[in-house]
């Protein structure tokens, strides 16, 4: 098929590049000169605008930061909504609020384009390798229709309801990630600092109660799990900053629903000052520095 693809960085470069992979025909968009040389290199079409990227496309894939860039690359006079042709179905893989999906989608269907949110799980590394989870708002029509591009890029694609409900999947499962991982990293060093061996105290929470993906696969606690970015200065993983920017989505949609998000709210707090302190580059696991003695302390 001919895809418009337009954000092509940590995410978009190695999705575009797998879709290449996978037999089809990319033209690509992005504001950044590397970014565009790297799919040049993958064998991609460049183009000069998200419209020109598009014009010819039979489907469109958007990976962008926010939804502010999602606005701007679909809304604009130089934009998709602008360059696509009638028909064409429009997939933005960005994670944002589920308000401005919607919102794409309505001004989608007004020009007869389908539109599908579909964030994506499974980071950097599921993106390189073709594994990532797709999680879809879409009708059901749709969906069929964009499950054999989206398996060039992913492994799962899970239908999750009409549009902009990808995006609620999305952001409650990072809501629950980010609170996850402090508990696990409040648990770890609590256990430190009363004196068992964290290596013996991981290994029975990881077969007890308290187990979970971020206490058995991406443990905060240094040298419990080899592949884990705790065992390498937290380098790599998913960035502090981006689960910051997850959970203010999930505590601002909340906040449009009335409706509480106690431990979102402490843990988005939490985050925000693992950012402040300049370590938001970080794996989002480096969330267990905040339990370090400070020096002068008792
Ligand atoms: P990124 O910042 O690396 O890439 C975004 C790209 O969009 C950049 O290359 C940027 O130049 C481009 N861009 C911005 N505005 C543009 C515009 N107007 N026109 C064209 N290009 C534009 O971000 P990323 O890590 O690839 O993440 C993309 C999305 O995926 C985000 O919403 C993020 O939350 C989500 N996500 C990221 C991860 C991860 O591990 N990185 C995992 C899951 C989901």
């Amino acid at each position: 098929m001919r895809i418009g693809f337009v954000g092509l960085g940590h995410m978009g470069g190695p999705m575009a590049a797998n879709l290449l992979k996978a037999g089809h025909a990319v033209t690509a968009f992005d504001l950044v000169q590397d970014a565009l040389d790297a799919a040049k290199a993958a064998g991609a079409t460049l183009a000069a605008s998200p419209r020109a990227a598009v014009e010819d496309a039979e489907v469109v894939i958007t990976m962008l930061p926010a939804a502010q860039h999602v606005k701007a690359v679909y809304l604009s006079d130089d934009g998709v909504l602008a360059g696509v042709a009638k028909g064409v179905p429009l997939v933005d893989s960005s994670t944002i609020d589920p308000a401005t999906a919607k919102l794409i989608g309505e001004a989608a269907a007004k020009q007869g384009n389908p539109f599908a949110d579909a964030p994506v799980s499974g980071g950097v590394v599921g993106a390189q390798a073709g594994t990532l989870t797709f999680m879809v708002g879409a009708d059901e029509t749709l969906f069929e229709t964009l499950r054999p591009v989206l398996a060039g890029m992913g492994k799962n694609m899970v239908r999750c309801g009409e549009t902009g409900t990808g995006q609620i999947a999305k952001i409650c499962n990072n809501l629950l990630l980010g609170i996850s991982m402090i508990g696990v990293a409040e648990a770890m060093k609590l256990g430190e600092t009363l004196g068992i061996d964290p290596v013996k105290l991981a290994s029975i929470i990881n077969t007890s109660t308290g187990r979970c993906w971020s206490s058995d696969t991406c443990n905060p606690y240094p040298g419990i799990v080899e592949t884990a970015p705790a065992s390498r200065g937290y380098s790599g993983g998913f960035g502090a900053d981006l689960m910051l920017k997850d959970l203010g989505l999930a505590v601002d949609a909340a906040r449009s629903a009335k409706q509480p998000v106690f431990m979102g709210a402490l843990a988005q707090q939490l985050y925000q000052s693992m950012s402040q302190q300049g370590l938001g580059g970080l794996d989002f696991s480096g969330i267990i520095k905040l339990y370090a003695k400070q020096s002068g302390a008792d």
